[in-house]
């Protein structure tokens, strides 16, 4: 059992509640959660960036369970003000949300790098585990829909994920260069493992894997890579993923995730729901855990996260 350093790849809501079990195990020193930025955009003058938030609220503690997104207790006068002024209103602002989008766009503007945005605004909220984006260089996610290449954020809220996709791209890739923690942490000669959260593979860890020489790094490593698979019972829980594997041709099972990541994972945490694919799985190479990865709670967040470490080999 290795005592080493984890590094945690995380898109937004799915890989959310998985980095904060892993915090809830590790010590701060010895977990650094990077998170996918190819969502972020710029709206009414503020940049978001939803997935950071997303994993920031929850590592807080302050998600909102039953809304699934954003946080806890939040009010929506802001929004009605907005609508109101006859601004637009297809991306949804909550007050407390606000908030953290003036906290993070003033601070960009003021010189800040997102990385030390981020850690100023995550240490703030009393999280003492390290976050960091991807990048501090802009990456923005597009989709090829019959309309052409769109932003991100269009296709996800303003047309709520409804015209089909053909193709992904991340702009500002190759250029992108891994943020400082990345980087560091990718160079750890105490690395224990990489650990892929339960997120989308195509939107949330593509690009994370886009970033300047991420790709090659993680190839290179000689420790434990393991995923732990966003489908349940052969489907996503919510979201796009599903809908997105039928569009591009895909199975919708595990075969297809250990299909996408190819050679850069090696071992894969899967439903109790989709057991059935263990034998297949472990014939094409990966080592396989089956356990409940529904988390619908720091217990399930806390449990999993142990379960994921003990497959890898890492103490807690
Ligand atoms: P987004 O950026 O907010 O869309 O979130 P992610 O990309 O991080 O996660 C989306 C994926 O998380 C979806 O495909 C869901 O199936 C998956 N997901 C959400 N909650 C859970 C969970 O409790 N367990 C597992 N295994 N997957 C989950
Ligand atoms: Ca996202």
């Amino acid at each position: 059992m290795s005592k080493g350093h984890v590094l945690a790849l995380s898109g937004g809501v799915g890989g959310a509640k998985l980095a904060a079990g892993l915090a809830a195990v590790l010590p701060p020193e010895r977990l650094t959660v990077v998170v996918n930025t190819g969502d972020d955009f710029e709206h009414l003058g503020l940049t978001i960036c939803p997935d950071i938030d997303s994993v920031t609220y929850t590592m807080a503690g302050l998600n909102d369970r039953q809304r699934g997104w954003g946080v806890t207790g939040e009010t929506w006068q802001a929004m009605a003000s907005l609508k109101a002024l006859g601004e637009a209103d297809w991306f949804n602002l909550g007050d407390r949300d606000l908030g953290m989008h003036i906290a993070r766009s003033w601070r960009l503007r003021e010189g800040e790098s997102l990385s030390k945005v981020t850690a100023r605004l995550t240490q703030s909220l009393g999280i003492a585990h390290r976050v960091a984006p991807m990048s501090d260089d802009p990456v923005r996610t597009q989709v090829q829909t019959a309309a052409g290449w769109q932003d991100f954020q269009q296709w996800f809220v303003g047309d709520q994920c409804g015209p089909a996709v053909s193709a992904i791209r991340f702009a500002g890739t190759p250029g992108a260069r891994p943020s400082a923690a990345f980087a560091e942490g990718l160079g750890r000669p105490d690395l224990a493992a990489v650990v892929f959260c339960p997120s989308n593979p195509f939107l949330s860890v593509d690009p994370i894997l886009a970033v300047d020489g991420v790709h090659d790094a993680l190839l290179g490593l000689s420790v434990p890579r393991i995923a732990v698979s966003p489908l349940i019972g052969g489907k996503a829980l919510k979201g796009p993923l599903s809908k997105m594997l039928a569009e591009l041709g895909l199975e919708a099972s595990n075969r297809a995730i250990t299909n996408h990541y190819g050679p850069l994972v090696d071992s894969l945490v899967i439903d109790r729901t989709d057991a059935h694919e263990t034998a297949a799985l472990q014939g094409g190479g990966h080592t396989v855990t089956v356990t409940d990865t529904l988390m619908r709670g720091p217990d399930d967040q806390s449990r999993l996260a142990r379960e994921v470490l003990a497959a890898a080999g890492v103490e807690y």
